[in-house]
């Protein structure tokens, strides 16, 4: 997958005509690549614009600007210049799973419906064959074949976020768009979970953009990572290079965020104050009112996003990173 140049502006609408006021500028031009069976973690703070990127490639929500190229049986295809009756064909080829999965999982209905009904939706098998795969798969993630004729209500959040896995599976996605599968499970059934998912990728070949808040989840599992901000990628890297040697500021702040520091030693690395409004984002580098190495120029000009010289397929967008030496992640 290519994206190249992706914008999502929601407008905010104001007064007695409802007339708008301005944008809500959610993600503001970035461009980054997948690579089959690849998985890529896409880290940011709450209001980061990660989701928002996530439900633009599905097309929950349309773009603005940009485009997403996907290859599909050897043809690029520009997802969001697909017509709307033609998304029916290419959404077998994507499945998202999401944090909240009690409520994307219908109450009333019971796994064996809630299982089938990607396939029947995209004519897959008749209702014996998927009723047959449903069962397969169940046992796969680690359920039971019997758990077919249960609801949604009877199992624990992490056999619930399996049964989301089984939905996804049902249809052979070769992508699937994880927006915090994890984040509402305990420690050690999230581990259970991300070895599934690793398990599964090497078993359907699958490709993942694993969405995530902090920059803890996304090192068990990603081959690299995005940096995300106010709508803006800061760092694209290998996760190595990510956690051994962060090449910007807001990077090393959500390293420090999750690193075992002595105390007292993380006060310089912590960002000041919250996320601006994206509708209204600092000029120059929209980090600098919270950024400890900001300088003038990053007032006043926006730093590109530019490859690392001598680091492979690493990129960042700070005016100062040839200089900084910032704290990698600490055990
Ligand atoms: Fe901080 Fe300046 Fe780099 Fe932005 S460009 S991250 S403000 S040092």
């Amino acid at each position: 997958m290519v994206v190249k140049g992706l914008k999502k502006y929601f407008p905010n609408r104001k007064g007695f005509f409802y007339k708008i006021a301005n944008y809500n500028k959610a993600v503001n031009g970035i461009d980054f690549f997948i690579k089959k069976g690849e998985t890529v973690g896409l880290v940011g703070e709450s209001g980061s614009g990660k989701t928002t990127v996530g439900r633009c490639i599905v097309r929950l929500y349309e773009p603005t600007e940009g485009s997403v190229e996907f290859n599909i049986d050897g043809n690029m295809i520009d997802l969001p210049k697909v017509p709307k009756k033609g998304m029916k064909t290419i959404r077998k080829h994507f499945q998202m799973l999401f944090q909240d999965v009690y409520s994307s999982l219908n109450s009333r209905m019971k796994i064996a419906d809630i299982v089938t009904e990607p396939m029947a939706i995209h004519d897959v098998g008749n209702k014996k064959e998927r009723i047959d795969r449903a069962k397969e798969l169940l046992e796969r993630v680690g359920l039971s074949a019997d758990d077919i004729s249960k609801y949604p209500h009877q199992f624990s959040g992490g056999q619930r976020q399996r049964i989301g896995i089984t939905r996804a599976l049902s249809i052979k996605p070769d992508f699937i768009i994880c927006d915090e599968p994890v984040s509402a499970l305990d420690v050690s059934v999230q581990a259970q979970i991300l070895n599934l998912l690793l398990d599964l990728q090497d078993e359907f070949q699958l490709s993942y953009l694993f969405i995530a808040h902090d920059l803890g989840v996304v090192k068990y599992i990603s081959d690299r990572v995005i940096v995300m901000y106010l709508g803006k990628i800061f760092e694209i890297a290998y996760s190595k290079d990510i956690y051994e040697n962060p090449r910007h500021p807001y990077t090393e702040a959500l390293l420090a965020a999750i690193s075992k520091y002595k105390a007292g030693s993380t006060r310089d690395i912590l960002l000041k104050g919250s996320i601006p409004d994206p509708s209204n984002p600092p000029s120059g580098c929209v980090l600098h009112p919270r950024c400890n190495y900001a300088k003038d120029i990053c007032k006043e000009v926006l730093p590109v996003l530019e490859p690392i010289p001598g680091v492979s397929e690493a990129f960042a967008a700070c005016h100062r990173y040839k200089e900084l030496n910032l704290k990698s992640y600490k055990r």
